[in-house]
């Protein structure tokens, strides 16, 4: 897409740290890292989140989360790693091309994870059903 700026980083446009690529992803590393070493893997086929993007490239994504993480750990020296994608506004998403960030982690690095609640009364139940019934 052509006012993309992900697209743009895969056309070779705008410049990256490229870390790998093959003939469905681009990786390369976060310009604002939560961590030295946080990249981003993303497909090559532009959609705007994870909903749109083939079972296919997701697997592609995924296989490279796989190939790349262990090899940011051994690079960084961290020792652990969070993997996410912010799928919509609500839940960060800033960029419109769909990505899997890699975050390596190492023990007091003072990254948090979210806060957790509670359900009330059978509410657990009922919301699992509907999702269920959604499927
Ligand atoms: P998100 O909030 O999940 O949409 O994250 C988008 C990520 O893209 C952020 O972590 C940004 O730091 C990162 N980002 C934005 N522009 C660039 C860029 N030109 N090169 C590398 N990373 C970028
Ligand atoms: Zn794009």
């Amino acid at each position: 897409m052509s006012d993309c700026l992900f697209c743009k980083i895969i056309a070779g446009d705008i410049p990256s740290a490229k870390l790998y690529e093959d003939e469905r992803v681009f990786a390369f590393l976060d310009i604002n890292p939560v961590n030295p070493g946080h990249a981003l893997v993303i497909p090559k086929a532009h959609a705007e989140d994870l909903n749109g993007t083939s079972d296919e490239d997701a697997a592609a994504v995924i296989r490279t989360v796989k190939k790349l993480g262990p090899k940011i750990l051994e690079a960084t020296g961290a020792t652990a790693y969070n993997v996410m994608s912010n799928v919509g506004a609500d839940a960060g998403q800033i960029i419109f091309h769909t990505h899997v960030h890699i975050v390596p982690r190492k023990a007091g690095d003072g990254f948090k994870h979210w806060t957790q609640g509670k359900y009330g009364d059978g509410e657990m139940a009922s919301l699992c059903s509907k999702v269920q019934s959604l499927l």
